[in-house]
């Protein structure tokens, strides 16, 4: 219900250069005039998996299982019956299929 109304919401604050994250507490954005806000919306590929650190802000899943932005990972879930062929996605992550499915990001650590 709520992904409806933060997915333009953020795209706003993506073009407006800001990378608050609405309710979340504010972390360090490192200055990457170059990138376009890549840095921001997608996590680093050093990251540790199942991180805070470890998360795609554009499709709102964990980058490390992010299908979308790594089509490598597809085989793995598909392996694990973790797929809907219909959208191409996990149905892990498939709020088509399941409205109320909520992927929260995982707090911050040390
Ligand atoms: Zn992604
Ligand atoms: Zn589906």
């Amino acid at each position: 219900m709520s992904a409806r109304i933060a997915r333009p919401l953020l795209l706003i604050a993506l073009a407006a250069g800001c990378s608050k994250d609405s309710g979340a507490k504010s972390q360090p954005a490192p200055p990457t005039p170059a990138a376009k806000g890549a840095a921001d919306t997608h996590a680093a590929a050093d990251v540790k998996p199942g991180s805070h650190e470890d998360w795609c802000g554009e499709h709102a899943v964990p980058e490390s299982q992010c299908t979308r932005c790594d089509a490598a990972l597809i085989p793995a879930f598909k392996a694990t019956r973790d797929w809907c062929e219909e959208h191409q996605l996990p149905l892990s992550q498939d709020k088509i299929h399941n409205p109320g499915l909520v992927i929260t990001r995982p707090p911050k650590g040390e």
